[in-house]
C-alpha cells in the first residue's frame, strides 16, 4: 500500500449563517489537500493526516469527519489539556473578517515528539506540509519537523511544501522568510503563489520565485498565479507555462491552492509527468473556485477528461 500523508492543523470554523447564527465546520489547508488527494488517488493508496488534537468531543467530531472522507487518522496524536484551534468569520460590509483562537491548539505540539513524528513519516511515498504547518510550531518544533522530513526524504519519501504565507502567524517577516527557505530546503516539490512571493521577497517575475526555491534544492517548482499563467520549472523538463481553465463566474476561491496542490501531487504520485499533473491540478482547482466552501464534491467525469 502506497501512502500519501499531509501534516498540519485543521481548525474549527464558525461561518456566518445569518441572524447572528454561525455554522460550525472544520477547515485547514493541509486537510483540504488530503481530502482532494483521497478523491484523486486510486484505492491502492492510503491518504493519511498527521496532526495533534485534544481529547474532547469537538476533536472527536473532527476525526469522525475526516474518517468519513476516507482519510486515515491513525497519524493523529491526542494531547491532554489541549483542544482544536478555532476561527470565526464575520461579514463586515460584505467583506470577510477573521478572528482566531489558537493558543490552546494541540496541533502546535505536532513536532514535540520526534520519535512519534518519525514513525508517522516512515515509509510514506509522499509527504505534504505547508507554511502554516511551520508557522504554528515553536522554533524548536520547526527544526524537529524539518529534520524528520529531511530524513524521510533521504529514505525515499517525496516531500512537498505548499508555501501558504500567513504573516500574522509568524513572529516577523524575517522569520517567515527564513522559515520558507527552511521548508523548501527539505522539499522535492515547492508550490508557491506568485502574488505572495512578490509581496514578501519582491520577486518581479515567476522566474525569480523559481530561482530562489531551486537554490534551496527543490527539483520541481509550480508557481501559481490565480487565473494568470501557471509557471512550472522541473529539473529534467525545464520551464513550462500553462493557462488555467477560463472561468466566467468565480464563486469562492477558498482552497483553490490546496486543491491545486492535491491535483498536482496526485498526478506526480501516479507518475503522470509534469504537464498532465498540471492539467489535473488546474481542472480540480477550476471546480473548487466554482463552488462554495473548501471541500467541494468533485465531478470526477470532468476530472477524468483531463487524463
Ligand atoms: P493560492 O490559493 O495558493 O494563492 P491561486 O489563487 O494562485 O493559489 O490558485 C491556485 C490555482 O487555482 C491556480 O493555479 C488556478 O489553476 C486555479 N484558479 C484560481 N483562481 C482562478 C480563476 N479565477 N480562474 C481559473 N482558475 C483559477
Amino acid at each position: 500500500m502506497k501512502r500519501f500523508l499531509t501534516l498540519g492543523e485543521c481548525m474549527v470554523e464558525l461561518a456566518p449563517a445569518g441572524d447572528q447564527l454561525y455554522h460550525q465546520g472544520f477547515a485547514g489547508d493541509t486537510f483540504n489537500t488530503a481530502y482532494y488527494a483521497r478523491r484523486l488517488l486510486p484505492q491502492d493508496w492510503t491518504v493519511g493526516y498527521c496532526s495533534a488534537v485534544g481529547q474532547d468531543a469537538v476533536s472527536d467530531d473532527m476525526l469522525d469527519l475526516m474518517r468519513g472522507h476516507g482519510i486515515d487518522i491513525s497519524g493523529v496524536r491526542k494531547v491532554a489539556d489541549r483542544t482544536l484551534g478555532l476561527y470565526m468569520i464575520q461579514l463586515i460590509n460584505g467583506e470577510r473578517s477573521f478572528s482566531y483562537w489558537r493558543r490552546q491548539s494541540a496541533a502546535k505540539l505536532l513536532a514535540d515528539d520526534p520519535d512519534w513524528l518519525e514513525t508517522q513519516l516512515d515509509g510514506a511515498s509522499m509527504a505534504q506540509f505547508s507554511g502554516i504547518t511551520l508557522a504554528i510550531l515553536s522554533p524548536e518544533g520547526r527544526n524537529t519537523l524539518c529534520a524528520a522530513l529531511a530524513r524521510a526524504r533521504a529514505n525515499g519519501t517525496h516531500v512537498a511544501f505548499d508555501t501558504n504565507l500567513r504573516p500574522r502567524l509568524w513572529e516577523d517577516e524575517d522569520t517567515m522568510r527564513a522559515g520558507l527557505r527552511m521548508g523548501a530546503e527539505v522539499s522535492d516539490t515547492v508550490l508557491p503563489s506568485f502574488d505572495e512571493e512578490e509581496g514578501l521577497f519582491g520577486d518581479a517575475t515567476p522566474a525569480d520565485t523559481i530561482a530562489r526555491y531551486r537554490d534551496c534544492g527543490a527539483s520541481t517548482i509550480a508557481v501559481k498565479d490565480g487565473a494568470g499563467t501557471l509557471t512550472i520549472w522541473d529539473k529534467t523538463e525545464g520551464t513550462q507555462e500553462f493557462q488555467p481553465v477560463k472561468i466566467d463566474s468565480v464563486i469562492d476561491t477558498t482552497a483553490a491552492g490546496d486543491s491545486f496542490g492535491a491535483g498536482f501531487l496526485a498526478g506526480l504520485a501516479m507518475e503522470r509527468g509534469i504537464a498532465a499533473s498540471a492539467h489535473l491540478a488546474m481542472a480540480v482547482a477550476a471546480q473548487v473556485v466554482q463552488a462554495r466552501g473548501a471541500l467541494v464534491d468533485l465531478d470526477m467525469t470532468d476530472i477524468e477528461g483531463t487524463q
